[in-house]
């Protein structure tokens, strides 16, 4: 299968006062699974859809091959596009709907059938091809849709949210599913989705958008250990935020001192920004006198590293906790991951002591409230 590098350059769509694409500039190379990754409302599909044909921007341009094709037609691009819901032609079985493109092309029958019998097979429904789609569960309707996309050979896929309508086991087995397929196929692809973790599991580079434009862009382990802003290190993943305080290169949190990664705002008051994994939870002592007077002029005192556990996520290999650090701000609590075998001697009404894992960390102002209180992670 050939494949192409598809450009983003200065893409702007404006639909009435809404900025959906505000000059988005993106790359994505040959053979390469890019994410979009981004909340509801920030321009992913509007972005697959210029790359489509379906959606026209009002400035910038799209490159496939380096070629322009803003102005071209979409049957002309040469994409392959799997949609969000089931967008199967219901009176057609799933070998005629694999082989919708090549009979409007004019292919001969016998080609056209065994071109949808090799897709069929390649998305793992060889015995399916006379199913109409109301006899096909919805994983097996995406992948028929997804030998649709593939049927015509195209430079390059593109998956607008295709998992979403999917319970979460089924949405699972097919990304990894997608995922050995365009490895095998080695098609340039963009999958968009608004869920982190599907974009993280399946991507060579995740792209997070942020309102039209892109926030950042890397492979998924630097995105989530290095975000570039608060901003994505709030949507990729969960982050803790704790009160802690600057001084020079270093903070001072929870009893420790850790090295400040990534800019510095203005101190001394900061919020020290934390994944749940990154912190240490051991029973006892009983919480007491548990925060540390401020130094002088420094505003809110630090944490010490103790708490309580006021609820518990048992998710099978870990827990996630809620703890309420001691001492004031009352409200200033933290979520950690723990292993589940430890999620007994840390139920809910322990006594804690907390530590984070010694490496160096993002600090943001100290003007949010702690990520706890929002429970991104559904904990109590
Ligand atoms: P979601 O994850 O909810 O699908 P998205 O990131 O894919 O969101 P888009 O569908 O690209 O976002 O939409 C971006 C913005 O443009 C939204 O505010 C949306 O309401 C608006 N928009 C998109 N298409 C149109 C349209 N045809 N007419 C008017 N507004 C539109």
């Amino acid at each position: 299968m050939k494949t192409s590098g598809v450009e983003f350059r200065g893409l702007r769509r404006v639909f009435g006062r809404t900025v959906a694409l505000d000059g988005l500039d993106l790359t994505v190379e040959p053979g390469e699974l890019v994410a979009l990754l981004g909340p509801s409302g920030c321009g992913k599909t509007t972005a697959l859809r210029c790359v489509a044909g379906f959606e026209h921007p009002d400035a910038g341009s799209v490159l496939i091959d380096g070629k322009d094709i803003t102005r071209l037609p979409a049957n002309r691009r040469d994409a392959g596009m799997v949609f969000q819901s089931y967008s199967l032609f219901p009176n057609l079985n799933a070998r005629d709907n694999v082989a919708f493109g090549l009979r409007v092309r004019k292919a001969p029958a016998a080609r056209r059938h065994a071109r949808a019998a090799e897709l069929l097979e390649l998305v793992g429904l060889p015995e399916h091809g006379g199913r109409y789609p109301h006899e096909l569960s919805g994983g097996q309707q995406q992948r028929v849709a997804l030998a649709r996309a593939l049927a015509l050979e195209p430079r390059v896929l593109l998956l607008d949210e295709p998992l979403s309508a999917l319970d979460a086991k089924v949405r699972v087995t097919l990304r990894e599913e997608i995922r050995r397929l365009q490895l095998d196929l080695g098609i340039t692809t963009i999958f968009v989705t608004h869920d982190q973790e599907e974009a993280l599991s399946v991507a060579d580079r995740v792209a997070v958008l942020r309102a039209g434009r892109l926030e950042q862009v890397g492979p998924p382990a630097e995105v989530y250990d290095r975000p570039a802003t608060p901003f994505v290190a709030e949507f990729v993943g969960t982050m803790n935020h704790i009160p802690g305080r600057l001084s020079g290169d270093t903070v001072a949190v929870l009893g420790q001192t850790l090295p400040v990664d990534g800019p510095v705002p203005d101190g001394p008051g900061v919020n020290v920004l934390v994944r749940p994994e990154a912190v240490l939870v051991t029973p006892g002592p009983a919480p007491g006198s548990g925060a540390i007077p401020p130094a002088p002029g420094s505003g809110a005192p630090e944490h010490a590293g103790r708490g309580l556990v006021v609820a518990s996520s048992f998710r099978g290999s870990s827990a996630r906790l809620r703890i309420r650090l001691d001492g004031p701000p009352d409200e200033a609590e933290l979520l950690a991951d723990v292993p589940g075998h430890d999620a007994v001697r840390l139920a809910p009404g322990t006594p804690v002591t907390v530590a984070l894992v010694h490496r160096p960390v993002l600090v943001a102002p100290a003007t949010r409230v702690p990520a706890g209180a929002e429970d991104p992670a559904g904990v109590g």
